[in-house]
């Protein structure tokens, strides 16, 4: 990694990326302030150059097609197999977490990158369709082709998972990107675009890095991109839609969760368990991390008591025995502490945990919140989660829908069946049935939200469509005896053609 510089610890334990004058910016270790890294700040002329110069790479990426893409791909997918480790020590020094769950993060983002590549083709590729009675005499072919350059702007929190889910997809659907990391870790940013560049290097250009703040992000969207992956808080992506609509350029929209647990009456002890791993792992940090749990009476009891003695045994830090790290972002902690506030002021109280000492947070349990307060309607993005007692699962189903975001979920259940209608009711992109946030490991299933988690997906199919625009062709096979689109057809064709069409429809009720 020759662009980073490795600097003495920092006195300072504040975890805010510092810039300097000098067009240059620190990221920095949240544990310690040790800095990671000193990157460059694009600007407006340096990010559209960047852009520029990854577009012939676009061009000479697509025309690779699927099968010289697809070697580069796993040329890819095998360098970072290899050097795990690696990142997964640079992810815990720039964004805090356990070194263990780096290497889960990105284990999950290499199986993504294979399935991508391996399913590309036959999403995307070349196929003919069925052209209908009415243009039977046409060849009728459809096909997904690359949009040109993606530009990708991703959060902190998972970054390596969250971004490679829009980078792996769009690489493999044959378009070039460039990516903007997060101010706060560049520094893995830049290792992924440099892993590009020494893995394949000659599609180098196919993968650039910008790296800088907002305003940084803010010029990729000016950039001429033919598409824009955000991920992040639907407070930026709101500023990001508004900017990319100045060039009417698409945008990808995975914002952020608040999501449920609903836990049925006949759940076991297993869903204290998950709810303690979906609401504290990554510091709760996680967009579909759960952040609410709507027990029914028949099990709040046993599973408040079975979550609180759980959550006694995790501590926070930075040593490897850590179960999670301090907050990446200092700020973050400010949230965290203004939802615990408002909850015990609006009468909630507080199970275990409550504590937040700077950057590290207690795992923290609320009971009794109300559902208009911060804590149940906001994204808390902490290590908290709110346990409220509900008559029944359908009253679990109500008061997990109500709210204004809808990313994932979780039923815990032992009815299949109910837990199945449960789940396909819950108002949101995604829901793991007797488990947390597995829908993110299968690459076949589409990730992404609706309502103010946003729109589009990545993974699966779907993620693979996301980055290419459909093209459809016909070809005509042969000359119909009447062309009805002809100004020569002769008078009473389309009558002709209106009586087929009621003896085909006309007899539906
Ligand atoms: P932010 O919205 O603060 O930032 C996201 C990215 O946008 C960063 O790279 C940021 O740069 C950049 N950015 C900031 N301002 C602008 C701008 N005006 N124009 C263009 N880009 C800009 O989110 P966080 O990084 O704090 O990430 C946490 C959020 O991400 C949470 O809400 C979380 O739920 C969500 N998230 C959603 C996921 C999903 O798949 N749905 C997955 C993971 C996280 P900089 O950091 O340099 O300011």
């Amino acid at each position: 990694m020759g662009n980073l510089r490795h600097m003495p610890l920092s006195e300072e334990l504040d975890s805010s990326p510092r810039r300097d004058t000098a067009g240059t910016f620190e990221s920095t270790d949240p544990a310690t302030g040790a800095v990671v890294g000193v990157f460059p700040v694009h600007d407006t002329d340096a990010v559209r150059a960047i852009v520029a110069r990854t577009r012939p790479a676009a061009e000479h990426w697509a025309a690779l097609g699927f099968a010289e893409r697809g070697l580069r791909l796993a040329a890819y997918r095998g360098h970072l197999a290899r050097r795990i480790d690696e990142l997964a020590d640079l992810v815990h020094r720039e964004n805090g977490k356990p070194h263990d769950d780096a290497v889960l993060e990105i284990t999950l983002a290499v199986d993504h990158l294979a399935w991508a590549a391996a399913h590309a083709r036959k999403t995307l590729g070349l196929r003919r369709v069925r052209p209908g009675l009415l243009a039977a005499n046409q060849a009728a072919y459809l096909e997904y082709q690359p949009l040109g350059v993606v530009g990708v702007i991703g959060p902190w929190n998972y970054p390596v998972f969250t971004p490679m889910g829009s980078i792996a997809y769009a690489l493999a659907a044959g378009n070039a990107g460039v990516f903007k990391p997060s101010e706060f870790t560049p520094a893995v940013g830049a290792w992924l675009a440099d892993a590009w560049r020494t893995a394949v290097p000659d599609v180098a250009d196919a993968f650039g890095l910008v790296t800088g703040s907002g305003e940084t992000g803010a010029a990729l969207c000016r950039a001429g991109v033919d598409k824009l992956a955000f991920t992040g808080s639907a407070a930026t992506g709101r500023k990001v839609m508004a900017t990319c609509a100045e060039t009417l350029t698409p945008v990808l929209m995975e914002l952020g969760g608040k999501d449920a647990m609903i836990v049925d009456d006949d759940a076991d002890v297993a869903a204290a368990d998950a709810a303690v791993w979906g609401g504290m792992s990554n510091a709760g940090q996680t967009c579909i991390g759960i952040e609410r749990v709507y027990a029914t009476s028949a099990v709040y009891d046993r599973f408040v008591t079975e979550v609180t003695s759980r959550v006694a045994d995790l501590r926070p830090g930075s040593d490897p025995q850590a179960a999670y790290g301090p907050m990446t972002m200092a700020g973050q902690a400010d949230v965290v502490r203004r939802h615990l506030d408002d909850a015990v002021a609006a009468g909630g109280s507080v199970a275990t945990g409550g504590t937040v000492d700077g950057g590290v947070i207690a795992p923290t349990v609320l009971l009794d919140v109300p559902e208009d307060s911060a804590a149940v309607r906001e994204e808390t993005f902490g290590p908290t989660l709110t346990i409220t007692r509900v008559a029944d699962a359908e009253e679990a189903l109500r008061r997990a829908n109500d709210s204004t975001m809808g990313l994932g979920g979780s039923v815990f259940s032992g009815s299949p069946a109910r837990a199945m209608s449960l789940a396909r009711r819950m108002r949101s992109g995604m829901t793991a049935i007797n488990s947390v946030l597995s829908f993110a490991s299968v690459p076949a299933l589409p990730f992404g939200g609706v309502g103010e988690s946003g729109f589009g997906r990545i993974h699966g199919e779907d993620g693979l469509r996301e980055f290419a625009r459909a093209k459809a062709i016909t070809r005509l096979r042969f000359a119909l005896p009447v062309n009805p689109m002809s100004f020569t057809r002769p008078a009473g064709a389309v009558d002709a053609l209106a009586r087929i069409t009621r003896l085909r429809h006309g007899r539906r009720r």
